[in-house]
C-alpha cells in the first residue's frame, strides 16, 4: 500500500518540481501525481549509440551526437545576432557549437580542454558546420548516468518550455522519480496472464518505456503497456456486457405473428437481400433467447436498414409490445414516419410522429394512446426522451443514425421502462472491425454488406473551383432530363479566417445561373426553424425545386431517389465519412447518379488523398479504414461516446487493431469462465477497472 501512497503522491513534491511547476504540470500535461508523471509516455526517441565523427558531418544529418572538446570561446555578432561561439573540435575536424542567450552560464558550465559529448542538428552556416543550441553532457557523466541509447523525447507545450520544462527536463524528472523508488512497482496484471503472454512486467516495463537500452527491451515495454491498456477497455466493456445480462432477463418475443406475416407477404415491395434476411435472423434469435439484445446495426447508406427496423418492430407487435425509432433531425423522422405508414398500408398498426414541433395536442394524444396501449409505434427525435412519454410496454427501442446521439442518450431510452427493451442501434457509418469492438464494444454487432439489387454505383468527379462552369453545363442537362441536385456547403455565412465557398455565397451564384421562373431553388440549413426547413423539404421532394442548396443537415439519410447529382462545395474541408454520407444521398434510384466533388486547388496532401479515396471507391467499409490510417480514431468519434473515459497514452485505435482483437478475446475468456472475477487470481482485475474506470461509469450500465 505504502507504494500506492508514493505513486499518488502529489507532483508538487517530486525534486525539481514544486508549487509552480506542479501547476504548470497540471494545466498543460494533466500530470497531478507521480503516477501521471511515469505513465507520461515519450511520443519518440532519438538513437543516441552513434557517434558522429566531425568529418562526416553534413546538414542534411537528423540529431547527431558528436564527442570532443571545446577549444574556445568568443562573441559575435551584435542587436539580436548576437551570440556565443564555441569552436568544439574532434581528431577530425573542428565545427561551432552556437548560443543566443544563456552564455554566462554556458562559460560557466563547459570549460574548454574538458571532453563533452554534445547533440544536436547540424546546420550551415558562413560555410561551417553549426550545431545551435547543443545539447551537452560530460562524456564520463553519461556513461553512468540513467540516461540510454534511446533517449526519450517527450511533447511539451510553449508554455511548458518558456519555464524550462523541456522535453529533457521532463525525462530528467521522470529519472529522478524512478531512482527515488525503494519499492518494485506492484503488477496490474495478474501473474498468470503475465507469464502466458511472455510480457515484460510493469516495474520493467515503466522504467524501459523511459530509459530503453536498445530497441529489442523498447518494443518489450511499449507491447506490455499497450496490451495492458487496451486489455482494460476490452475487459470494462465486456463486463458490462456479462453484468447487463446477468442482471436483466429480456421480453422474450416468442411468436412470429399476423402483423409480420401480413407485411412479409402482403405489403413487401421486394424480395430482401441476402445480407437483410441474415441480421433479421440474428435479430429473432436475440429477441427470442430470453436476453436483452443491445445490437449495433451497421450498413452503407441506402443498404435498406430501416425495413430491418421495421420488421423488428412488427416482431415486437405481434408478442403484445410496443417500439419506438428515435432519429436525430426533424427531417428523418419525419421520413420514417411517412416511409413506415406507407409500407404498413392496410395493416391495422397505430403509428405516431412525436418531435420538437409536434402541438400540444398531439402530445397529449400521443401520451395517452402510448399508456392506453393502443399506440403501436411512435416515431420521434429527442423528444421522445422527454420525461412524460411514458410507454405501458416497451418492448424494442430503435435507435437511427447512433453517431449523432451520445450514449447517455441511449440511457435514457433504455430507462423507460422497469424492465429494459431490447435496443436496436442503427449505423450508416461504416466502422472498421476492430474500431467497433472499441467504440459499441459492449454491443453485438450486425452488418448489412450488401446493397439492394439494381443499383448503379455513383461516378465521383472532382473539379477546382476555376472549373465551376463546366460543372454548371453539366448540371443544366441533368435538369433538362428532369433529375435533382444537391449542393452542399460547409457553413453557413462566410467566416473572416475561412474563405470556404459558404451556403449564401451559393446561393447567389446558383439562383443567377439558374434564375427563376424556369428553375426553382430551395435552401435548407441548420438555422432555419424546422417549419421552414420541413416546407424547403417538401419542396424539393415533391419535385417541384429542381435543385436544394444545403448544409450538412441533409447529410444523414434524407432519401430522394430522383436526386441525382450531389455536388458538394469546399470537398476539402469535409472529412472521409462525411464525404460519403453526403454521397451517397444519391444513387438511391435506377439512374446513373453524381458526386461532384469541388475544391480549391491549393489542397494539403491529406485532401488530395481523400479525393482519390473517394473518385476509388463506393465501398464505406473501404473508406473508412482508410479513414482511420488517415486521421486516426480520435476525429471519427468523440471518445466520450466511445467507451473511453480517458485518453489513450500509448495504445492507438487505428494501429493496434490486431492487438485490440487479441486481448478482447484473451478477455472474453477471463470473464467465460469467471463472469464477476470473484476468482482469488483475478481479483486484480476488479480493482485496476474501480482505478481507470470509476469517475465516468455512471452511464456505462446501458446500452
Ligand atoms: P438506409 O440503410 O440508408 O437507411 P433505407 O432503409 O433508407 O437505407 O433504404 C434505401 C432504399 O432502398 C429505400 O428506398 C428502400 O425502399 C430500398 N430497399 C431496401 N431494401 C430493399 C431491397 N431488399 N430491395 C430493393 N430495394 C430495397
Ligand atoms: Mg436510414
Amino acid at each position: 500500500m505504502i507504494i500506492q501512497e508514493f505513486l499518488d503522491t502529489n507532483i508538487t513534491y517530486l525534486s525539481g518540481v514544486g508549487p509552480k511547476r506542479a501547476e504548470l504540470l497540471n494545466k498543460e500535461l494533466n500530470i497531478f501525481t507521480f503516477r501521471d508523471l511515469l505513465y507520461y509516455f515519450p511520443y519518440k526517441y532519438i538513437d543516441r549509440t552513434r557517434f558522429y565523427k566531425i568529418a562526416e558531418l553534413d546538414p542534411e544529418l537528423p540529431f547527431v551526437q558528436v564527442k570532443g572538446v571545446i577549444k574556445g570561446y568568443s562573441a559575435e555578432g551584435h542587436g539580436p545576432g548576437k551570440r556565443l561561439v564555441a569552436d568544439f573540435q574532434d581528431e577530425t575536424g573542428t565545427i561551432k557549437l552556437v548560443w543566443f542567450k544563456g552564455g554566462k552560464w554556458i562559460t560557466g558550465s563547459y570549460d574548454p580542454g574538458v571532453e563533452f559529448i554534445v547533440f544536436g542538428k547540424p546546420s550551415v552556416f558562413n560555410g561551417m558546420i553549426n550545431i545551435i543550441h547543443p545539447e551537452i553532457d560530460s562524456a564520463d557523466k553519461m556513461a553512468e548516468s540513467l540516461n540510454s541509447a534511446l533517449q526519450a523525447q517527450y511533447s511539451t507545450t510553449e508554455k511548458l518550455k518558456n519555464h524550462f520544462l523541456t522535453s529533457k527536463t521532463i525525462g530528467k524528472l521522470t529519472g529522478n522519480l524512478l531512482k527515488q523508488l525503494k519499492f518494485r512497482i506492484p503488477e496490474t496484471l495478474p501473474p498468470y496472464l503475465v507469464s502466458k503472454y511472455r510480457l515484460m512486467d510493469l516495474h520493467e516495463s515503466l522504467h524501459k518505456i523511459h530509459f530503453p537500452e536498445n530497441p529489442e527491451e523498447l518494443e518489450r515495454a511499449r507491447y506490455r503497456l499497450k496490451f495492458e491498456e487496451l486489455f482494460y477497455i476490452q475487459l470494462n466493456l465486456l463486463r458490462f456486457k456479462t453484468n447487463r445480462s446477468l442482471k436483466h432477463k429480456g421480453f422474450v418475443f416468442s411468436t412470429v405473428g399476423d402483423n409480420f406475416n401480413n407485411f412479409y407477404f402482403n405489403n413487401l415491395p421486394f424480395a430482401l437481400t441476402n445480407a437483410q434476411k441474415r441480421v433479421m435472423k440474428e435479430i429473432r434469435k436475440d429477441l427470442g433467447s430470453g436476453k436483452q439484445m443491445n445490437r449495433l446495426l451497421q450498413g452503407d447508406v441506402g443498404s435498406g436498414k430501416t425495413l430491418v427496423a421495421l420488421m423488428s418492430m412488427l416482431i415486437a407487435i405481434d408478442n403484445g409490445y410496443q417500439a419506438c425509432i428515435m432519429a436525430p433531425t426533424e427531417i428523418l423522422a419525419n421520413q420514417h414516419y411517412q416511409t413506415i405508414s406507407k409500407l404498413l398500408k392496410g395493416i391495422d398498426i397505430k403509428i405516431c410522429l412525436l418531435t420538437g414541433s409536434s402541438k400540444r395536442a398531439s402530445r397529449k394524444f400521443i401520451a395517452e394512446s402510448l399508456l392506453d396501449s393502443s399506440l403501436n409505434i411512435l416515431i420521434g427525435t429527442h423528444a421522445l426522451l422527454e420525461e412524460n412519454v411514458q410507454f405501458r410496454n416497451l418492448g424494442l427501442a430503435i435507435i437511427d443514425e447512433q453517431h449523432r446521439f451520445g450514449v447517455e442518450q441511449r440511457a435514457r431510452l433504455w430507462q423507460k421502462n422497469f424492465n429494459p427493451p431490447h435496443v436496436l442501434v442503427m449505423t450508416a457509418t461504416p466502422i472498421p472491425r476492430t474500431l467497433a469492438m472499441t467504440l459499441y464494444g459492449d454491443l453485438d454487432v450486425s452488418v448489412i454488406d450488401e446493397m439492394p439489387p439494381g443499383r448503379v454505383p455513383v461516378k465521383t468527379m472532382h473539379f477546382n473551383d476555376s472549373e465551376r462552369n463546366k460543372v454548371f453545363g453539366f448540371i443544366r442537362k441533368q435538369i433538362a432530363e428532369h433529375r435533382q441536385i444537391y449542393f452542399v456547403y460547409p457553413l453557413i455565412r462566410e467566416s473572416e479566417n475561412m474563405d470556404y465557398k459558404d451556403l449564401e455565397d451559393g446561393w447567389d451564384t446558383i439562383s443567377r445561373v439558374f434564375p427563376p421562373p424556369e428553375y426553382c431553388i430551395s435552401i435548407v440549413h441548420g438555422k432555419m426553424t424546422p417549419a421552414d426547413k420541413e416546407a424547403s423539404m417538401k419542396l424539393f421532394k415533391d419535385g417541384h425545386a429542381q435543385i436544394l442548396i444545403a448544409t450538412t443537415v441533409i447529410e444523414v439519410g434524407v432519401d430522394i431517389p430522383n436526386a441525382t447529382v450531389m455536388v458538394i462545395e469546399s470537398a476539402e474541408r469535409f472529412g472521409l465519412s462525411q464525404l460519403h454520407q453526403l454521397r451517397g444521398r444519391v444513387g438511391r434510384g435506377a439512374d446513373q447518379s453524381y458526386c461532384i466533388l469541388i475544391s480549391s486547388d491549393k489542397l494539403s496532401r491529406e485532401a488530395v488523398k481523400r479525393i482519390e479515396v473517394m473518385i476509388m471507391t463506393n465501398d464505406g467499409f473501404e473508406i473508412a479504414e482508410k479513414d482511420l490510417q488517415l486521421r486516426g480514431p480520435g476525429d471519427i468519434e468523440g471518445t466520450l461516446q466511445s467507451g473511453i473515459p480517458f485518453d489513450l497514452k500509448i495504445a492507438n485505435l487505428g494501429k493496434d487493431g490486431q492487438l485490440i482483437e487479441y486481448v478482447r478475446n484473451i478477455a472474453e475468456n477471463i470473464l467465460a469462465s469467471d463472469p464477476t472475477l470473484d476468482d482469488n487470481q483475478n481479483t486484480i482485475f476488479k480493482t485496476e477497472l474501480k482505478r481507470l474506470f470509476s469517475k465516468r461509469q455512471s452511464w456505462s450500465d446501458i446500452s
